[in-house]
């Protein structure tokens, strides 16, 4: 894959095997962005020189323009952009603060306007390039009621991203805007999220590995589409909550009573 691919929150988690899968075997040169600057520096040192990394707040829109701007002077052109960075949050719908919700609005939702706005003038100019945003299972079904805000803020990101694709379809339609939507995955977002009662995803039953969630994430740039869950799992269980969705509730409610 001769793709030159910038990976937000690549310090960890599924950004950081992404960028792994990405890279190996000689494959796609990747930039990595996150805030802490030395595991960022440990990512990209296992890459070698197909990886560059710039440590990037992806909550402020000079940091994610800086991003671009490294990453078209390090390789010379960006074929895909991956809005992956996010923070989940634990909270009862009742009892969320203003801070939450702008906690939640600010790193979920407006750091990918940030990028998309970031690379979008790149992508126009030469009508070509992908985007992809990265949500949840959350954002479709309330599976973790306690998840709201998350899972709300998540949502909004689906239609931000569905509304983009749209948009290109009529001024640049060769510029690919894709939705990824994972159901749990074995990562540290649990330990990494705001709030109360917070679990360790990686401990959660049915976890799917972050190494086969990222698998899906690297099809849909070797295969570009519209949207794609990481597991079929979750798709079937959303696909199931739109169809009977009080059923589903009440399954979901039992299980937490
Ligand atoms: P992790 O908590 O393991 O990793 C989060 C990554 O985002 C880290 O690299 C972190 O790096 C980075 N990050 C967080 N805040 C910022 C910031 N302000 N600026 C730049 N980077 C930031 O989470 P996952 O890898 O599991 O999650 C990746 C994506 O997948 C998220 O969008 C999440 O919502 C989504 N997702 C995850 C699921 C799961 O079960 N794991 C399920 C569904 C969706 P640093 O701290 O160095 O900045």
């Amino acid at each position: 894959m001769d793709k030159v691919v910038v990976v937000t929150g690549a310090s960890a988690g599924i950004g950081a095997e992404r960028a792994r899968q990405l890279a190996a075997g000689g494959g796609a040169k990747v930039v990595l962005a996150a805030r802490r600057q030395a595991e960022l520096a440990a990512v990209a040192e296992g890459l070698g020189d197909r990886a560059f990394a710039v440590v990037t707040d992806v909550t402020k829109r000079g940091d994610v323009e800086r991003l671009a701007r490294k990453a078209i002077e390090r390789f010379g052109r960006v074929d895909v952009w991956v809005n992956n960075a996010g923070r989940g949050i634990s909270r009862s719908v009742a009892e969320l603060t203003d801070e939450d919700l702008d906690a939640m609005w600010t790193v979920n939702m407006k750091s990918v306007v940030y990028g998309i706005q970031a690379v979008l003038p790149h992508f126009k100019a030469k009508n070509a390039g992908q985007i992809i945003n990265i949500s949840s299972g959350l954002s479709r079904a309330p599976l973790a009621p306690v998840r709201a805000a998350y899972g709300a803020v998540k949502g909004a990101v689906n239609l931000l991203t569905a509304s983009l694709r749209v948009e290109l379809k009529v001024t640049h339609p060769g510029i690919q805007v894709t939705l990824v939507l994972p159901g749990v995955v074995a990562t540290e977002f649990g330990l990494n999220s705001l709030g109360v009662g917070i679990v360790d995803n990686r401990k959660l039953p049915g976890a799917q590995s972050v190494e086969d969630a990222c698998k899906a994430i690297v099809d849909v740039i070797e295969s570009p589409k519209p949207e794609a869950y990481t597991s079929g799992f979750i798709a079937d269980v959303v696909a199931r909550y739109l169809r009977e969705p009080e059923v589903v509730e009440g399954e979901i409610a039992s299980r937490l009573r």
